[in-house]
């Protein structure tokens, strides 16, 4: 066992978890030199997670947006252990498994109806780099190269450097800047900027632009930022009309997440890529998958072995990752599940209207199951709040709610399973926080 000498003591003690953890590992999006140690969770069970010393935390986030039924779901553990003793995996060129082929099949018809194929990758950002990689392709494929891309500002698509290229530039990419493909940006077009968003798009389309990628209806990383189906089918019709190709990103808005299956159902046009990972397996594990329309795919269809799309990790189609989507779309369709996005939607806005009322806090803004808004401070406390994203941070983990504020945005995005009452905790513990942060003795 790991131990440290403890000299006034005289005898060697066990380091802690968290301890041992900082020796070793180096975490992500962490300043490794001024965190606080890691919290050592042991067990998760629905929307809780358990600490060795058996305090819970109350996991309002979804585990960065992963988690849609709860951890350690038993429909679930079931299936992948059964998988696990039938088959682990098997290389992916040259062969196929049960349960990649029926996982296709059953996820096209949920999405709209001109997706045609299932793409198979590793996570979001992979799921990303694909639709980037065919959206060019098929361009090269087709003799007419088009180089240029458009997103949204503050958009965020992932961490790899194609994924990177395509998101917002920010101090997140400010490193890797000389790295990165240029990129178009457009503002994203929130209430007041629809027209701004329409003109920008104009004036850079011509036959060079490849595609227009962007989050449908919320922009999670870039601070939950929220747009009308409206205005982005105005923008996906135009580029449309100079032959870009549409990737709509729905890494985080997949699954329920905005009160549908998918955001692009909230649209009347249809993307013609289309990237999942993130809710994809229930929070399992890792996947990812892109999909595009049976046109894309057909450019790609060839004597020429040049045309063939290149692209593959070791661990495609994961029979695993996998079964475990199969038994997550199990419960993801049931009544009880449909019934439960409902509930949470609806407790959402009634919350809101609580909100909007108080100090302290604006731009309420929600989106089926995800409820953001954004703190300010007035003048006295700003200084001593100077860290407003920390303090906010560690308040709702001493009430025992894990929420991951963006900055100074606070935002619910919880499992589907989330109960009533574990509701209301972590709506009395934002009443809690912003009473603490306005020092006033309002109440919610
Ligand atoms: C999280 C996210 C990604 C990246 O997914 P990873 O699995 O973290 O690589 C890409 N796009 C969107 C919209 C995301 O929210």
């Amino acid at each position: 066992m790991t131990t440290t000498h403890d000299e006034k003591a005289g005898f060697s003690k066990p380091l802690s978890l968290a301890e041992r953890d900082k020796a070793v590992i180096w975490h992500p999006f962490t300043q490794m030199q001024t965190a606080p140690l890691p919290i050592p969770i042991v067990r998760g069970e629905g929307t809780l997670l358990f600490t060795e010393e058996g305090k819970t935390y109350i996991d309002a986030v979804s585990s960065w947006w992963v988690n849609i039924h709860g951890h350690s779901h038993p429909h679930i553990a079931e299936k992948v252990a059964q998988q696990l003793r039938t088959l682990e995996h098997v290389i992916f060129a040259g062969f196929t498994h049960p349960a990649a082929v029926e996982l296709a099949e059953r996820l096209l018809p949920l999405l709209p109806t001109n997706q045609n194929k299932v793409f198979y990758s590793d996570n979001g950002s992979t799921a990303v780099e694909v639709a980037l990689k065919m959206a060019f392709q098929y361009w090269h494929n087709a003799g007419k190269p088009r180089r240029k891309v458009i997103a949204l500002e503050d958009a965020y698509h992932g961490d790899t450097f194609g994924s990177m290229a395509v998101s917002g530039r920010s101090p997140f990419t400010a490193p890797f800047l000389p790295f990165l493909f240029d990129v178009e940006y457009i503002p994203t077009p929130v209430p007041g900027q629809e027209q701004a968003a329409l003109d920008r798009l104009n004036a850079l389309l011509d036959d060079d632009v490849a595609a227009f990628i962007f989050e449908p209806l919320v922009q999670g990383a870039g601070g939950m930022v929220m747009y009308q189906p409206d205005i982005l089918n105005e923008l996906i019709r135009l580029a449309r009309s100079q032959g870009a190709l549409i990737i709509a990103d729905e890494v985080m808005t997949g699954f329920g997440r905005t009160g549908k299956l998918f955001a692009s159902h909230h649209l009347t046009e249809k993307p013609d890529l289309m990237s999942l990972s993130k809710g994809l397996t229930g929070g399992t594990m890792a996947l990812g998958v892109t999909t595009c329309t049976g046109e894309i795919y057909d450019g790609f269809l060839s004597d020429d072995k040049f045309k063939t799309l290149f692209h593959g990790h070791s661990f495609t189609a994961n029979p695993l990752a996998c079964t475990a989507s199969l038994a997550s779309l199990d419960i993801l369709l049931s009544d009880e599940t449909q019934a439960s996005i409902r509930r949470i939607s609806q407790r959402h806005a009634v919350f809101a209207e609580q909100l909007q009322q108080k100090p302290g806090v604006k731009n309420v803004r929600q989106q089926g199951t995800i409820l953001a808004f954004d703190l300010t401070l007035d003048g006295s406390n700003r200084s001593y709040f100077n860290n407003i994203r920390d303090v906010a941070y560690q308040f709702l983990l001493n009430e025992g709610v894990l929420m991951r504020p963006l900055g100074n945005v606070l935002y619910i995005l919880p499992p589907y399973c989330i109960t009533d009452e574990q509701l209301d905790t972590v709506y009395t513990a934002i009443g809690k926080l912003l009473k603490h942060l306005s020092g006033s003795e309002s109440t919610l």
